[in-house]
């Protein structure tokens, strides 16, 4: 999918949501199908881009992994730690972050990643459920480190957007 010589839709992408919670790996997941086991906080990489087949249209994704990038954005991860539960607890002021700064029509698929560490689980499912379903996101568990479920959840967010404009 990568490569094709003419771009139909270039989507804006913001990954928000607490330090430590999985963006820049689940980005790096996304567009190079990476999980880098040193990875420094910050890299000088502002965005990476991947191109999708969404309705036969290629719709390219500039994914962002900066802060103070939502203006313009057509989509949020807004993710969070199943293992860290404050992580979940400041969901609700990403969301009002993103409502304040970003477009009204941003799609939000909201993200508990590191679902390979059942063990240390400390936000259960059926909570982030409860609070997608109250605050119209969508939802999945993904890992970064497995790959699990991570093309899922940035495609049906690329999808909504095509949806949506
Ligand atoms: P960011 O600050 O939100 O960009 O977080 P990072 O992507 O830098 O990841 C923070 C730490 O969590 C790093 O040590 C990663 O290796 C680790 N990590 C990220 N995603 C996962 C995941 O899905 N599973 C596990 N077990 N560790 C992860
Ligand atoms: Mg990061």
């Amino acid at each position: 999918e990568s490569g094709p010589d003419k771009i139909d839709y270039v989507f804006k992408v913001v990954v928000i949501g607490d330090s430590a919670v999985g963006k820049t790996q689940l980005l790096s997941r996304f567009a190079k199908n990476e999980f880098c086991l040193d990875s420094k906080s910050t890299i000088g990489v502002e965005f990476q881009t991947r191109t999708v087949n969404i309705n036969s249209k290629f719709v390219k994704a500039q994914i962002w992994d900066t802060a103070g990038q939502e203006r313009g954005a057509l989509g949020a991860m807004l993710v969070y730690d199943v293992t860290k539960r404050q992580s979940f607890d400041h969901v609700a002021r990403w969301v009002e972050e993103l409502r304040a700064h970003a477009d009204n029509s941003i799609v939000i698929a909201l993200i508990g990643n590191k679902a390979d560490l059942a063990d240390l689980r400390t936000v259960p499912t059926e909570d982030a459920v409860e609070f997608a379903e109250n605050q119209g996101l969508y939802f999945f568990e993904t890992s970064a480190l497995s790959g699990e479920n991570v093309d899922t959840a940035f495609r049906k967010l690329l999808e909504e957007i095509y949806n949506v404009i």
